[in-house]
């Protein structure tokens, strides 16, 4: 039983498969755990419809209709979304080790830390990252001590300082997978663009991707979009106000799409202040913008917010109405090809490893807030349900 588990867990699926068809039915046990009956949404691979997943050694071992033969586990997925595990490109896991195992509990299985730490502080968030109970990245703040608020970090250039943070991305290659640079007024003012610059001269030598953080900013967005590469992020792309994305008609800039079409990326960032409101949302999204990724900010406190959780946030754009796979190829595949380290996760493909989010998508009647205290009243709202980590079971609490 072991050793055949292990045959399937670390060879090739399909060679296990194969193997496992050879074995007779009295000794046929061949899965570790099996969700029956959900509707597999992987947008990775085109796939909605009623599947089991099959999960053997950690790994999606197959997805198919009525799945034969047994397994130590089952799962009743019925009347429930099964779609590959969550990931946030926009969060601060890193600054506790308490946050990312609650993010498991949201079905997040995939998680970046965007600047808590900069270059003075990355080496404890990267130690959280290394500990985390699932794939865990960082970028690191181009300013030397990470986020600062209230006050912002950039008020004062001689903190961006390019050497110590190409030092920080050097020492940890494993887990720094970019630059971060909070470039709104608040934060950064009439040196934004001198910012910009700068992380963008740290993230070069190791081609790594710049993730901008946008906002009433001092300099017009066109001048940051254009020194960003094919890659990058702007986060927060629903801020309102000075120098956002739609200009004082409430026509979106044509830089903004120039940019999309390059392959700059846009993503939500939902958090608490300043970063998006509804009529921003439905201004832009009636012009054809729609996020490329959605992420939550996320802290401790988001359960308190207005994020309360990652589907949660994800159900904002499907009010405006974006389809639900479309959603979850935002939160799913879209993630994943924004940084490589998870290049393997994002899906539900054969072979890759069995992080899964198992999502109840719920109708009735769910108020949702923006950052300005505003609501909108939605008719579905997903929820987290039951989460696997490298195929192991996540009890919610
Ligand atoms: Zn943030």
């Amino acid at each position: 039983m072991m050793n055949r588990r292990r045959l399937v867990g670390t060879g090739a699926a399909a060679a296990g498969a194969a193997l496992l068809a050879r074995i007779p039915r009295a000794f046929a046990a061949p899965y570790d755990l099996i969700i029956r009956n959900g509707r597999v949404i992987d947008p990775s691979v085109g796939l909605d419809a009623m599947r089991d997943v099959a999960i053997a050694g950690g790994r999606i071992a197959a997805v198919e209709a009525n799945i034969a033969g047994d397994a130590a586990e089952t799962i009743d997925a019925r009347g429930k979304i099964v779609a590959p595990g969550l990931i946030d490109i926009h969060t601060h896991a890193g600054r506790s080790k308490e946050g990312p195992p609650m993010l498991v509990q949201d079905g997040v299985t995939g998680w970046v830390d965007a600047g808590s730490g900069g270059a003075d502080n990355i080496d404890q968030i990267a130690a959280v990252a290394r500990g985390a109970p699932q794939i865990g990245r960082a970028l690191v703040n181009i300013s030397r001590g990470g986020v600062v608020s209230p006050g912002g970090e950039l008020h004062d250039l001689n903190l961006a300082n390019v050497a110590l943070a190409q030092g920080a991305i050097a020492r940890n290659r494993d887990v720094v997978v970019g630059v971060k640079a909070r470039l709104s007024n608040n934060v950064a003012g009439a040196n934004d663009l001198e910012a910009l610059r700068r992380a963008q001269e740290a993230a070069a030598p190791f081609n790594l991707p710049v993730m901008i953080h946008v906002g009433q900013n001092y300099s017009p967005l066109r001048a940051y979009l254009a020194l960003l590469k094919r890659g990058d992020i702007v986060t927060h792309m629903y801020a309102p106000g000075m120098n956002g994305i739609l200009d004082d008609k409430g026509i979106l800039h044509p830089e903004v799409m120039a940019a999309r079409r390059r392959g700059v990326f846009f993503d939500f960032g939902n958090d608490v202040n300043d970063h998006f409101d509804w009529d921003t949302v439905e201004k832009a999204t009636k012009q054809g913008l729609w996020p490329d990724t959605f992420s939550t900010d996320w802290s401790p406190q988001s359960k308190t917010t207005g994020v309360v959780d990652f589907p949660n946030v994800m159900s904002k754009l499907i009010m405006f109405g974006m389809p639900v796979a479309q959603a979850i190829a935002c939160a799913t595949v879209n993630a994943a090809r924004v940084f490589p380290s998870f290049d393997d996760r994002g899906t539900l493909n054969v072979g890759a490893p069995a992080d899964v989010a198992i999502l109840e998508l719920r109708d009735g009647t769910f108020e949702f807030l923006d950052n300005y205290k505003g609501t909108r009243t939605g008719k579905q709202r997903l929820f987290p349900a039951e989460t696997l980590l490298a195929g192991k079971h996540v009890k919610h609490a």
